[in-house]
């Protein structure tokens, strides 16, 4: 079935359901059997949720589903529904809400998509009545890294905001999406995940969302936390935390999405042997603020395409050097401060893609050199 109603919110699987016999007969058979007991003992029929009271006291958990090879059968995506139906036991674990944001491969998710996130999974979280222990954000693998890293960056909450999908889709044999979704329930409601923050979780690992990186095109095991490795491990028997993320404060963002109805632009370009100065120019005249060069080890470019860059600068464009290489740092401090009111920097052990969200959010703040670099030495 393809979703077609963003923003619909429905209760899932038995879990604390209003929704019963879709999700899950037992549930609505135990909910028939109370009805009639306490119908034959006079008294008023209870509502729905009351009937589902043995589930109540398990936690909430909201998926947000928005696409990708997760919900890919043959010709066909699957909702949000229908994914948490494949979830056999999950309402033991917890009870399910479900929200579509979108059905689409993730390439096609914008960035005003990632701003509404954002705020609607603070709103979340904020609910005076029942505010879930976590949302799962059912995501295309493809740009999920980057997904995850904006929510690290804007949400003010601490609560676990777990960004999970599949490799395989939900016809191929060893399909993963059932087994990441439910690890993601379980790390949802784990005691010791409470301020674990927006993760990524693919392939029984849990991943911090700034790290998170894929590396493979097809493979169950296409992530890595690019020089920091996993924060636990969803096994069988218990999902393990191994390591906490950074601290940070609680209750307030790291950059703050209040009145922003878009995002700077910024562009990412790759440097190769005998590029020239072409797509600098061309992302100028576009209108970025910010450029992001993929650059050759520790932040080289083509002559030509340091002359652009040079007038890229000139002109107030930010500048920063991050590495084609997929590991590494470049020196934040790289940069120099000739070369006009633009930035240059380095992006640390940034990827360009991650390097790129945190120059937009930066450029939301300030264009001051200095200011800049010390936002790329911090976060
Ligand atoms: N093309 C898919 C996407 O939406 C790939 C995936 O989910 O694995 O990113």
């Amino acid at each position: 079935m393809r979703a077609d109603r963003p923003g619909r919110v429905v209760e899932g699987p038995g879990l604390g359901s209003r929704v019963s016999s879709p999700f899950s007969s037992q549930a609505f058979s135990k909910g028939l059997f109370l009805l009639l007991g306490l119908l034959l003992a006079g008294a008023a029929p209870a509502p729905a949720t009351a009937v589902q009271a043995d589930t109540l006291d398990l936690p909430r958990v909201h998926v947000m589903a928005t696409g990708g090879t997760i919900s890919n059968t043959e010709g066909d995506r699957l909702t949000g529904e229908e994914l948490i139906r494949s979830l056999p036991g999950v309402d033991t674990v917890a009870r399910l809400t479900v929200e579509q944001i979108s059905n689409v491969a993730s390439g096609a998710i914008s960035l005003e998509q990632w701003l509404q996130m954002a705020r609607r999974i603070d709103d979340l979280f904020s609910e005076s009545e029942d505010p879930p222990a976590g949302v799962i954000l059912t995501h295309g693998t493809d740009t999920m890294e980057e997904t995850a890293y904006f929510l690290d960056l804007t949400l003010a909450q601490c609560r676990p905001v777990i960004v999970t999908g599949a490799m395989r889709t939900a016809s191929m044999l060893g399909a993963d999406g059932p087994a990441n979704l439910m690890n993601s329930v379980r790390l949802a409601v784990h005691p010791e995940a409470r301020e674990v923050g927006a993760v990524v979780l693919m392939n029984d690992e849990i991943l911090p969302g700034r790290e998170a990186a894929k590396v493979h095109t097809s493979r169950t095991n296409a992530f890595v936390a690019h020089g920091a490795g996993p924060l636990g491990v969803a096994d069988p028997d218990s999902v393990v935390l191994e390591r906490s993320p950074p601290p940070r404060t609680c209750g307030t963002p790291a950059f703050d999405l209040s009145g922003l109805e878009s995002l700077p632009r910024v562009e990412v370009i790759h440097v190769h042997l005998g590029a020239d100065g072409a797509l600098v120019r061309a992302a100028v005249e576009a209108g970025a603020q910010g450029i992001v060069m993929a650059s050759v080890g520790r932040g080289g470019s083509t002559p030509a395409q340091s002359e652009a860059l040079q007038q890229a600068r000139a002109a107030g464009v930010a500048v920063v050097r991050s590495s084609r290489t997929g590991a590494g740092r470049v020196p934040v401090g790289s940069g120099g401060g000739e070369g006009g009111p633009g930035a240059l920097l380095g992006a640390g052990d940034l990827t360009p893609q991650k390097a790129r969200i945190l120059l937009m959010l930066a450029l939301t703040r300030t264009e001051d050199p200095d200011e800049l670099r010390q936002i790329f030495r911090t976060h």
